[in-house]
């Protein structure tokens, strides 16, 4: 299994000018090389061989490796058009980059051209300053070194992990219902908060976007406006991330099946709902659990979102409700309880009715195949059709929060 980390980079003022100079070089290294593709082709009606492309790249004044690595990209960008277009599918031809285009260097092979230990050691940049805020697993296969459009460099490490056992977890059920006002509600009472920052970082992004659509085009200002928009995206992004992490291992950690609604994400977004943190957040959410489980020992149940918000978890009347109803109370049987709490034990019986019904052994063997079709422990109903969460659709937009 490959995993990739993604550690912070902090170059001195020469190491990142002469990083910088090397994706300049890698930018004109690689127009060249596709300069030289279309004469080949326009001549001979013949692309470059692989070792054409090798000798093409020496002495480029780039590390051997790193040259190696643009034409190797080059050659199989330029083979996939060819397949592509032999099986008839549309594919586009390889570009010519500018310097905005040309984001990373690329180490393909360990010992060789860099090593890590307190510091990243690369080849020809010396020993550069990473914050290494976790310990990789596994061997290094490759890294890449990599400017954001922030201007921030980072390095990705590509490393080879054995498989893990997965874990045996004891631990109990427990139905999650996400939600706009509070990020999660489980079935036991407890709520996930969105995390407060968050939300801070969001409103400067706001007036960093007006302050940005208000500068002239191509001007300086305008300049250092984009950049601090992109700082605050990829800060966001990152902090988003986090939190999503955090939340999704402690809930792994405790529970042994999480029950969660089928979300079509991608629908909500494309119905303009994609503007809140949460509409976003579910789905990668959702994600990060389903892949997540396998290691942990449980298991993620998808159930139908139908009316879980409107159904009585006491006595299953639907009790109709607006999104600003904050409690359920049913007339039939006489809760009184937490709209969230309500919907999120829904969800859970739902998964729990879902489980019984059908035989053990089937279910068992219906699990394991999903596990070695998509390498994770998500399972989902194959005959439910997707639907839109409620509360996205009922929300008016400028509210969601
Ligand atoms: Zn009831």
């Amino acid at each position: 299994m490959q995993r990739t980390y993604k550690f912070r980079l902090y170059p001195s003022k020469a190491q990142e000018k002469e990083l910088c100079s090397h994706l300049w070089i890698s930018k004109e290294l690689w127009n060249k090389l596709l300069d030289a593709t279309i004469r080949k082709y326009d001549g001979e009606k013949k692309f470059p061989t692989k070792s054409e492309f090798q000798v093409m790249v020496k002495d480029s004044g780039l590390y051997s490796q790193t040259a190696q690595g643009i034409a190797h990209r080059l050659y199989r960008a330029v083979r996939a058009k060819v397949k592509a277009k032999k099986e008839g599918k549309k594919w586009g031809f390889p570009r010519f980059k500018s310097f905005d285009r040309m984001k990373s260097l690329y180490y393909p092979q360990n010992e060789i051209g860099f090593s890590l230990n307190k510091k990243l050691k690369v080849t020809p940049f010396g020993e550069i300053n990473i914050k290494k805020h976790r310990e990789i697993k596994g061997a290094i296969k490759t890294l890449t070194l990599k400017r954001e459009s922030s201007g921030k460099w980072f390095a990705v490490f590509c490393a080879e992990q054995e498989p893990e056992q997965p874990k045996m977890n004891n631990g109990g059920r427990i139905g999650i219902d996400l939600g706009l006002m509070t990020f999660a509600t489980l079935s036991n009472g407890e709520k996930i908060a969105n995390p407060h920052h968050l939300k801070r970082h969001e409103e400067r992004l706001a007036f960093f976007q007006r302050e940005l659509s208000k500068k002239k085009k191509g001007s300086c200002h305008r300049k250092k406006a984009k950049k601090e928009v992109a700082k605050l995206h990829e800060k966001i992004a990152n902090t988003r991330l986090d939190f999503l992490h955090k939340t999704a291992n402690r809930l792994l950690s405790a529970y042994s099946r999480i029950a969660m609604e089928k979300l079509a994400s991608r629908e909500m977004i494309m119905h303009g709902h994609g503007k809140g943190i949460n509409d976003a957040s579910w789905g990668i959410f959702t994600n990060i659990l389903a892949y997540k489980a396998e290691n942990a020992g449980s298991k993620v149940v998808f159930v139908d979102p139908k009316n879980t918000s409107k159904e009585c978890s006491g006595c299953g009347q639907l009790v109709d409700k607006t999104l600003w109803d904050r409690q359920h109370d049913c007339p039939s049987c006489g809760l009184s309880i937490d709209r969230d709490i309500n919907a999120a034990i829904n969800i859970l019986t739902r998964a729990t009715l879902r489980t019984t019904n059908r035989s053990q052994d089937s279910r068992e063997q219906r699990l394991t195949t999903t596990v070695g079709m998509t390498g994770s422990n998500a399972c989902e109903d194959g005959a439910m059709v997707p639907s839109v969460k409620q509360e996205a659709m009922t929300l008016p937009q400028g509210r969601s929060g």
